[in-house]
């Protein structure tokens, strides 16, 4: 029996075209030519898992904290719009747990782009922030593509999560890797080279899968695979939805897709309470 706990930390939401979720969502036809596009709205989270040994695991941090007012251009802010309530900032949410950015011992990026990444200021010159897990093809991604372009957001990265922080240093992983007797990080690569999923197994709920944008909701997984409109490498991406429908056979574990609000309605949501 151990005592590890699973908050999700609720980050406001992200309004899009659904095509972006779903990949030729909408197709026209012979009868229908002219098919509307379709907007909707899907949630943005980190998660906290309160480890018996290894003490607060951050996954991912959110987008910048400035992210509407200056930090996206505004190109990206009529494609993506954010939309946050002051709780839905990632260090309130810490601080409804008693936490400070401070007290986080070991982050984990699920991969860099800008919803995902965008809080790494929140942890320059903090012990954390010194050394982040993430997937070495995804710092070199994340790196590369907003440097050799002349947009400030290239392929879902951006620069400015990246430009001027302090002693922000990565530990990178090469493949799977398990972190602790009940955390395994899984490479799950094609929505960016170097995504990886958090699976946790907890004493009481049993094992959670944390796919981050390997899928993004469940009409990605189930009944069949259907990608979605960013990736990184589509056959890879398809390879890593088979091997999630794997690893949740194997641990009968519960899915939390990285952008579902039919799913994230129902989750258990901090600070109310979390999963043990
Ligand atoms: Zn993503």
């Amino acid at each position: 029996m151990n005592g590890t706990k699973l908050f999700i930390l609720p980050l406001g939401y992200i309004e899009n075209d659904i095509a972006l979720n779903l990949l030729l969502h909408n197709q026209a036809t012979t009868e229908n030519k002219h098919k509307p596009a379709e907007w909707h709205r899907v949630p943005s989270f980190a998660i906290l898992i309160q480890h018996h040994h290894l003490g607060n695991i951050l996954v991912d941090c959110g987008s910048h904290p400035n992210a509407m007012e200056r930090s996206w251009p505004e190109e990206t802010r009529k494609l993506i719009p954010l939309f946050r309530t002051k709780e839905d900032m990632l260090d309130y949410r810490l601080s409804q747990l008693n936490l400070t950015p401070a007290d986080i011992n070991l982050i984990i990026l699920t991969h860099l782009h800008l919803d995902h990444a965008g809080g790494l200021t929140y942890f320059e010159g903090t012990d954390a922030g010194k050394h982040i897990i993430a997937h070495a093809d995804e710092i070199k991604q994340a790196l590369y593509e907003p440097f050799i372009n002349s947009t400030q957001i290239a392929k879902g990265y951006n620069k400015t999560d990246f430009e001027g922080l302090n002693e922000i240093r990565f530990d990178p992983i090469f493949e799977s890797t398990v972190l602790a007797e009940d955390i395994e990080l899984v490479w799950l690569p094609g929505h960016t080279a170097g995504t990886i999923g958090v699976l946790v197994h907890l004493p009481n709920d049993g094992s959670i899968f944390y796919t981050s944008d390997a899928v993004n909701w469940e009409a990605n997984l189930y009944p069949e695979i259907k990608l979605s409109a960013v990736f990184h490498d589509s056959i890879e991406m398809e390879k890593s939805m088979i091997k999630i429908k794997w690893i949740q056979r194997r641990y009968q574990a519960k899915l939390i897709f990285g952008h579902d609000l039919k799913q994230f309605n129902q989750l258990i949501l901090s600070p109310n309470n979390h999963y043990s």
